[in-house]
């Protein structure tokens, strides 16, 4: 039997050069990769991480677009309904306050959660990260954002309240004269380029850069 003493501390392992497979748990060694080019578990063939180009600035791009879509997106009409001559405008926030205001506090606390107040805290960890690798300031403080970031990302549901918003248009059609607003324009731009924004925004590169072994992230 081996002597305990013998056996490699975890810290003298060289963790940092190796990667495990998401799917399968294959432990291997992380190669090196040019711009452009993606890791593939050899196993399963599942995507381990790719490097991409100017990872920094084309995300900073994305979330300031993100954050500017965000206001009309919740502030600007969904929809304006008029029936029996009566017309109404509803916007994604108009929505909480009348859910609130109809005594479903819990479902409005759950809806502004999951579509106004997670979706911003989300984009505005990304920003934090973003900028404090941009300005090599506060690593520490990007590191944690970015970790929280990761747990908000479950939290996120616009898909699902776009899903939501349009089976509401699909079912109202017929009942009632219907127009579509420019919120709901700016709602579903804001959802492409956060799916666009998740490609981009390498989590590999990302957590590289923030802790110090890549310092060519930006470029
Ligand atoms: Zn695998």
């Amino acid at each position: 039997m081996s002597d305990p003493l013998d056996a490699p501390v975890l810290s003298e392992l060289p963790l940092g050069d190796l990667v495990a497979c998401h799917e399968c748990d294959l432990l291997m060694h992380k190669p090196k990769l040019a711009h452009g080019e993606k890791a593939l578990c050899p196993r399963c063939g599942y995507e381990l991480y790719a490097h991409r180009y100017n990872v920094v600035h084309r995300s900073l791009a994305l979330v300031i677009a993100a954050l500017l879509l965000y206001v009309p997106a919740n502030f600007l009409p969904i929809m304006q309904l008029n029936l029996l001559g009566q017309s109404s405008q509803d916007t994604v926030w108009s929505g909480v306050v009348g859910l609130f205001n109809t005594g479903m506090q819990g479902v409005a606390v759950i809806v502004f959660l999951c579509s106004m107040g997670i979706p911003l805290l989300k984009l505005l960890c990304q920003l934090t990260v973003l900028l404090s690798i941009h300005f090599d300031v506060g690593r520490s403080y990007g590191l944690l954002l970015y970790r929280i970031y990761h747990h908000l990302r479950d939290w996120g549901m616009l898909e699902v309240y776009l899903m939501g918003v349009l089976v509401a248009i699909v079912k109202l059609a017929d009942m009632a004269a219907m127009t579509i607003g420019l919120g709901l324009a700016c709602f579903v731009a804001l959802l492409l380029v956060q799916v666009w924004l998740e490609v981009v925004m390498s989590p590999h590169q990302v957590w590289q850069a923030l802790s110090g072994e890549d310092a060519h992230a930006g470029d």
